[in-house]
């Protein structure tokens, strides 16, 4: 078994009291890591100062300082915790053979990333992290959070339940999510797309070891639409169904109001033509934005130029 040379991706977000806890612990994983073997003495940490606005960069450099395994990059502005992860990844690409992305909080358990890299040395190319527990979550966390990924599967988006963005990543898998070319990022979702060998590995979520949330629920919520409305244009089919419905309730009412005509001898003047076309025209409307929604969804879709096929290996000469 040769070690692997590998790079821990940590995007930070005002992190500055956490950054030190959390640094010690990751570079005792990477000891522990090329004590046994598995990974090279020059595997690194990379933090990605996502704008910060406390002193997380100045933590960075003095780490830095005290071990130059730990190297950063600070982005001009603060860019969210997706785009400062995927700025973390292609920086280290070429530079690594794996690179493990992990919350700078740590409510991740890093010791999962020794497991990380058993899986990748038994060739699996993206290693998913999943939380069992939740425990350390408030029930409100858990409870949004769950609902969250539910939502999301209903809506047609292919991402892994109960995972965040804790995974190990070949150096093949972040060259194929470089020809992504979106802007707007949703790692969760297109890391499935990529394909490539896959495994899961488990571990409990803590809390947080010092600090405080960057993801209040106003962001959990723009976060969670961004992802549904990024991937896929089936509320938009919603639409077109609902109209669907209405049309055939539609006939139904028309019959009941034949009918109605037919066998009563009572009947309001006026009432069954507009009853009908009132329900008609709504769902003739309902469907007309529908069949548009998924033209919309088409453009959607190619405007994002995404690559249509990944070409995991090439046997050619
Ligand atoms: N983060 C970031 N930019 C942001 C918000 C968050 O880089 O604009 C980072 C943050 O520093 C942390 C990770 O994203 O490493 C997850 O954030 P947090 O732990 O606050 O989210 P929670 O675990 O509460 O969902
Ligand atoms: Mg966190």
């Amino acid at each position: 078994m040769t070690p692997i040379k590998l790079a821990i991706v940590v995007p930070c977000y005002n992190e500055e009291a956490v950054l030190p806890l959390s640094a010690k612990e990751l570079l005792a994983i990477l000891d522990r890591l090329v004590e046994d073997g598995k990974i090279m003495p020059d595997s690194f940490i990379l933090c990605c100062d996502d704008g910060s606005k406390d002193a997380t960069w100045s933590v960075i450099n003095r780490l830095h300082l005290t071990d130059n395994r730990i190297k950063g990059i600070a982005l001009a502005h603060n860019r969210g915790h997706q785009n400062a992860l995927l700025a973390g990844l292609m920086s280290v690409r070429g530079k690594c053979d794996a690179a493990v992305s992990i919350d700078a909080d740590l409510q991740d358990d890093p010791n999962a990333i020794i497991e990380m890299v058993d899986k990748f040395l038994e060739g699996k190319e993206i290693i998913y992290g999943v939380r069992e527990k939740r425990d350390s979550d408030t029930w409100f966390k858990r409870t949004t959070a769950r609902s969250f990924y539910r939502f999301q599967q209903l809506m047609g988006v292919n991402a892994i339940a109960d995972h965040a963005d804790f995974r190990l990543m070949s150096s093949r898998a972040i060259e194929l999510l470089a020809d992504y070319s979106e802007s707007n990022l949703y790692l969760r979702g297109i890391v499935p797309m990529i394909g490539l060998d896959n495994a899961i590995v488990t571990y409990d979520r803590h809390a947080r070891a010092a600090g405080e949330s960057k993801y209040p629920l106003s962001k959990m919520l723009s976060f969670s639409i961004d992802g549904i409305t990024s991937f896929s244009a089936k509320p938009m089919r919603m639409v077109f169904f609902t109209g669907f419905a209405l049309l055939i309730i539609d006939i139904l009412v028309a019959i009941y109001v034949i009918a109605s005509i037919l066998f009563s001898d009572h009947l309001e003047a006026g009432w069954a033509s507009l009853i009908i076309s009132i329900w008609f025209l709504g769902s003739l409307i309902l469907m007309a934005i529908g069949i548009v929604g998924e033209y919309i969804g088409k453009i959607f879709i190619e405007v994002k130029q995404r690559p249509r096929y990944a070409i995991r290996d090439i046997l050619f000469d």
